[in-house]
């Protein structure tokens, strides 16, 4: 029960600079992102080391408190806020913000959760190395939160998402015990592989307090194009020549449509049109080496212009430097902000296997049209790992409101598609509240049954993140049927 004794106890326990209590400094702890869930809590709470989580993780395991962990708030799917209820603490963790160490020979490193995931590719990059999670959110999103969500971006296709990307973690557990798991080995088969059970967890089955991360030669070369094509079926072939022909040297491969560059030149300041003529979709392009001398420049471009003969691409920009390879992501990068200007987006996050992409967003694209005319889809994403990032803009002029109050309705048509595919409901994005109930219905039963298992493992009082992930019984289906 949450006591004002409690409290008291878990205040005197972290000292005056370890919580907030504050309506007003509690407040942004109590929204995210989407600005769909508006949580209450009475305290949160910012230990400064490993040791004091476990502290506040005991005291609250005794007093059968919940407990929601919290990095930068930068999460699509609603899992960092606290429920309604305000029978919870938030427990946020930007005071964990050391790196431990460094280890380059070893192409290696250990981060406290609380590190912004800028600062450690930065810290790496002074040591020549690479840390290739890369994302929108990179200057405020922690690598808690990144190993929590089990975060993508747009290295996945060199470098694989965070599950790949982690050696070892530490963790608190539910009853406060820590499990310091920080190996740094690249082979290591001695039974079940347990830091994989916290990675995408979500804040789940306890917290992640440090991470040993993997490391990678420093490109010291890029080349960047933003290439148009018809449709995304050209995009995908295209996709297919691009890796074969570059010495698989590809590091990004994003689709965009139109209507999303559109989106970006109208809304966001310093985007422009890179070419003189408009055309239906758009793949930017990106590759990198640690060679100085691969001669990416004249790969693409002797790759690009052979593909323009082919007519597979209708025409194509090659960033002459970094300030105009730059100015091509700022596209990327608007078009996910700029959407917010156009009114209702109903989001889908979803994964298929990369061969049926196209067809996947054909089919989707014109279900959604004859159950919406006017309806604006914008798919858009890291389709060279079959990632789509499938949201639907309101029709112009709609109500936002009663355009929103569709999203479940609009969700079933595009997911039962994603199923029929084979594919996943969340890519990279993760579960939390936003897709419990999805996840309910499409998950198979023994699936869903495996995970209450560990859950209740790990965390038989259900006090980590309660109400996130796992959906209640009543909202999936039985094992029976
Ligand atoms: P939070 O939002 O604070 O938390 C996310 C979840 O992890 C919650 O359930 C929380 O309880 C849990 N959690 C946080 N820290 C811990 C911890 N230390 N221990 C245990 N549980 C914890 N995501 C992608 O995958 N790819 C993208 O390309 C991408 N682009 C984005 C672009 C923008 C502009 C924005 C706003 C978001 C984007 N995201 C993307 C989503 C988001 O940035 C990621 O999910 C990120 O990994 C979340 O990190 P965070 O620190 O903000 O976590
Ligand atoms: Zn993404």
């Amino acid at each position: 029960m949450i006591t004002d004794d409690v409290i008291d106890r878990l205040k005197a326990l972290l000292g005056p600079k370890g919580y907030r209590d504050d309506a007003a400094e509690i407040a942004p702890h109590l929204v995210e992102q989407r600005d769909l869930y508006h949580g209450k809590t009475m305290l949160v709470a910012r230990p400064r080391d490993t040791s004091e989580v476990a502290a506040v993780v005991r005291l609250c395991h005794a007093a059968g408190i919940a407990i929601v962990p919290q990095g930068g708030n930068t999460g699509l799917s609603g899992g960092g806020v606290p429920n309604e209820d305000g029978r919870n603490i938030v427990l946020a963790l930007d005071r964990l913000n050391r790196i431990r160490r460094i280890e380059p020979e070893n192409y290696s490193l250990v981060a406290e959760a609380g590190c912004v995931l800028a600062q450690i590719q930065d810290l790496a990059r002074s040591h020549d190395r690479l840390f290739p999670l890369s994302l929108g959110a990179e200057g405020s999103c922690q690598i808690g939160g990144n190993i929590s969500t089990n975060a993508g971006g747009v290295q996945v296709l060199r470098y694989g998402n965070m599950r790949e990307l982690v050696l070892g973690l530490e963790v608190v557990l539910p009853d406060g015990q820590i499990w310091d798991g920080l190996k740094s080995l690249r082979k290591d088969n001695t039974g079940y592989d347990l830091k994989q059970l916290f990675i995408g967890a979500e804040g789940t089955l306890g917290i992640v307090t440090a991470a040993s991360l993997r490391l990678f030669p420093l490109p010291l070369e890029a080349a960047t194009a933003l290439v148009a094509v018809t449709d995304p079926a050209a995009a995908m072939n295209l996709f297919n020549r691009a890796r074969g022909a570059t010495n698989d040297q590809l590091s990004a491969f994003e689709l965009m449509p139109r209507i999303g560059l559109d989106f970006a030149i109208r809304h966001i300041d310093g985007c422009v049109d890179p070419l003189p003529d408009s055309y239906p979709n758009y793949v930017l392009i990106e590759l990198t080496s640690s060679s100085e001398h691969s001669r990416l420049d004249s790969i693409l471009e002797a790759f690009l212009s052979s593909q323009l003969e082919d007519g597979l691409v209708l025409d194509a920009v090659i960033a002459k430097n970094r300030s105009e390879a730059k100015a091509l992501w700022k596209l990327r990068e608007g078009l996910v902000l700029a959407q917010r200007q156009e009114g209702g987006s109903i989001k889908h996050d979803v994964s298929v296997p990369v061969a049926a992409i196209a067809d996947f967003i054909a089919e989707a694209s014109a279900a959604v049209i004859a159950r919406l005319p006017g309806i604006r889809p914008v798919p858009f994403g890291h389709v060279g790992d079959g990632n789509v990032h499938f949201n639907l803009s309101q029709p112009e002029g709609a109500d936002r409101g009663e355009f929103l109050s569709r999203w479940g309705e609009f969700n079933r048509i595009v997911h039962d598609i994603v199923a029929r595919y084979n594919g996943s409901i969340s890519a990279e994005h993760g579960v939390g509240r936003l897709r419990r109930e999805e996840l309910g219905h499409y998950k198979a039963p023994i699936e869903l049954d495996l995970m209450r298992k560990i859950k209740a493992a790990l965390d038989p009082d259900g006090l980590m993140n309660p109400g996130k992930i796992i959906p209640e019984i009543s909202e999936s289906k039985s094992l029976e049927t």
